[in-house]
């Protein structure tokens, strides 16, 4: 299986060992770590050095952290894409729920990432929360956009427009969450080839976990919930959703899977 977003730079070092060790003995055997901005960037540029085979790393500013995209740490990104391990950048977007950066400095890096993506040959890791309008229209500027919307809680008009625009649709543990009809409609439409399963850990933790910091072993149940909404087998679920993954963020590994 595959946890295709988890914040294992979030851990200290001690548990994030101890996390992806955890992972494999579960049959997680891929993760896909995305930064958030200057406080783990140089973490997260490291873990392929740190944990080993297994680990793909995502570099950018989330929206959270998009004030801190000065032309300084810009430089720096660019210059870390270069690290081994980096499959992605991300994750980046746009959140005007929090509005931890406003809106204005929001939409700037989310632009200017979106660019750096597309220079770089890279798909993006993409976060959106309550800024649906203008997350996608600022997609439809680009040329073509590859990557994940992750996280996904559109529901299934929202999965059309995704898919439309090429892009993956990421379910995290929300599906097992009583309210969280949204996500369930959203995990039942997604066509098979554009889906893809997280844990969004230390967030996020599904049912019977909730309130506890969520670890990557539990995709586990975020992917028997998929399933049992898809009617398909865990296995299937999980032989296609690893496919997925590698289709999208190291291609050159599908012959070997
Ligand atoms: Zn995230």
């Amino acid at each position: 299986m595959t946890d295709s977003h988890v914040h294992l730079a979030m851990f200290s070092q001690g548990e994030r060992r101890t996390l992806f060790t955890e992972a494999q003995e579960n049959g997680v055997q891929r993760v896909l770590v995305p930064a958030t901005g200057k406080d783990d960037l140089e973490t997260v540029a490291h873990l392929v050095e740190e944990l080993g085979d297994g680990v793909f790393i995502a570099l950018g500013f989330h929206p959270h952290a998009a004030s801190e995209l000065d032309s300084g740490w810009k430089a720096k990104l660019e210059k870390l894409l270069a690290s081994p391990g980096v499959v992605a950048v991300g994750e980046i977007g746009l959140d005007y729920h929090y509005m931890n950066s406003p809106k204005e400095d929001q939409l700037k890096a989310f632009r200017w990432q979106l660019r750096l993506a597309q220079e770089a040959s890279l798909p993006v890791v993409l976060h959106h929360r309550e800024a649906w309008e203008d997350f996608v229209t600022l997609l439809k500027e680009q040329s073509s956009t590859r990557g994940v919307a992750h996280s996904f809680t559109e529901g299934a008009e929202g999965v059309e427009v995704m898919v439309g625009l090429g892009l993956y649709v990421g379910i995290s543990g929300m599906v097992t969450f009583p309210r969280a009809d949204n996500v369930r409609a959203a995990a039942r439409v997604c066509p098979p080839d554009r889906l893809l399963l997280e844990t969004d850990a230390p967030f996020l933790a599904p049912v019977p976990h909730r309130g506890k910091p969520n670890r990557p072993a539990w995709v586990r149940l975020v992917g028997e919930r998929v399933a049992k909404e898809r009617q398909v087998t865990q296995e299937q679920l999980e032989r296609q959703t690893d496919r997925n993954f590698l289709q999208l963020f190291a291609p050159a590994l599908l012959s070997e899977a």
